[in-house]
């Protein structure tokens, strides 16, 4: 067995061990081909039947109707902030952001440099969501974005928010396949796969086929959704080898019994960690308001001098890694994605009494 520690990373992050067991069984002679997956080519028999497989896998784990296509894209999460307005926002027409945070902020910057993307709502401190009632929306507008969970400062939505039947975008990048969502609801769903779903630079789409129908082609062949939608997402070289461990962690999630059974363990665990730190008002501040807490990304600062480095120092003691918060904010940041298990969490729980405990 090799030598694992508790991982807590924000992403790249954990991922669910007995994939990357049968990746490392398979390496060099893959399904008795006498090749490694790293070595097929992606026109190849064995390979489009493991890539077929793994769409199809994530339609039944999104629950996902035939009214939407599945795309696997490169380029991370932010090459989406660019070509989500590229492929949906077309000169004289508005789209609409909701800022909560870093990534949100982004991506309205990215929308703004290709065309009218305007600001419609956004939490001053980042502390939560932003509601419905403070949303100034444009009539008319060719979408709207939201990030459905905020990975750096730890506020996620717990609802959909009311776009007023304009098309809905939103980046779940660090929630998605956490707990049941409708992504049938949005126009577009897309998920930068190294937090929840397997390696760094791929990317999940889910689009709506109508909206998708009427996408611009005044752009790029490689960054039209169409050209990706029309080749099943095979037009060019894709990374193999990060479709193979996407589908393997697909694997992984249904044989645990999917996205309603990951979402029951996904709340057990928020639970018990924001409990633990809510039993010591005195040691931990969550700057993150109750009802937008992150199922997710845990955020929490520590009261007192040095407080903070030492908690630090003592969770690498306990292999407890990937907790210092992001550079922007600072703070501790524990993220429980779907592969962090319970045990994990218990673990870091232990700690943040036996810290607060002195
Ligand atoms: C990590 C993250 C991104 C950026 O992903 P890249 O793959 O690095 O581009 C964007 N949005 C959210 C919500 C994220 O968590």
């Amino acid at each position: 067995m090799a030598h694992r520690v508790h991982n807590f990373g924000a992403g790249p992050a954990a991922l669910p061990l007995p994939a990357l067991a049968r990746a490392r069984e398979e390496l060099l002679d893959w399904g008795g081909t006498g090749m490694s997956v790293l070595e097929h080519s992606h026109r190849g028999d064995a390979y489009e039947a493991m890539h077929h497989d793994t769409l199809l896998r994530l339609r039944r784990l999104a629950g996902l109707p035939d009214t939407h296509e599945i795309l696997l894209l490169q380029g991370g999460a932010s090459m989406q902030f660019a070509t989500v307005p590229m492929n949906l926002l077309r000169p004289g027409e508005a789209a609409d952001y909701v800022v909560h945070g870093a990534w949100g902020d982004k991506a309205l910057a990215e929308a703004k440099l290709v065309g009218d993307a305007r600001l419609a709502g956004k939490h001053p401190t980042c502390a939560a969501t932003v509601r419905d009632e403070d949303l100034a929306l444009t009539p008319g507008a060719a979408y709207v974005h939201y990030t459905t969970n905020e990975t750096i400062h730890g506020a996620q939505y717990h609802q959909v928010p009311d776009a007023k039947g304009a098309p809905l975008v939103a980046d779940m990048s660090s929630d998605i396949f956490s707990r049941p969502f409708d992504h049938a609801r949005h126009a577009l769903t897309y998920a930068g796969a190294q937090k929840n779903l397997g390696p760094s630079g791929l990317v999940v789409v889910f689009v709506d086929k109508g909206l998708l129908a009427r996408a611009r082609t005044d752009i790029p062949q490689i960054l039209r959704y169409q050209t990706h939608a029309k080749s099943a997402s095979l037009y060019n070289t894709i990374p193999t080898f990060a479709v193979y461990l996407l589908r393997e962690v697909c694997v992984w999630l249904e044989e645990r019994g999917g996205v309603a059974a990951m979402g029951a363990e996904n709340d057990r665990k928020q639970r018990a960690l924001y409990a633990a730190l809510d039993e010591h008002p005195g040691a931990y501040e969550l700057p993150v308001e109750r009802d937008a807490r992150s199922w997710m990304n845990v955020v929490f600062r520590l009261r007192g001098d040095g407080a903070e480095a030492r908690f630090l120092a003592e969770a690498a003691r306990r292999e407890l890694v990937g907790l210092r918060g992001h550079r922007s904010v600072g703070g501790v940041r524990a993220s429980i994605y779907n592969a962090v298990s319970e045990a994990s969490v218990a673990r870091l729980c232990e700690l943040v009494r036996d810290f607060a405990r002195g």
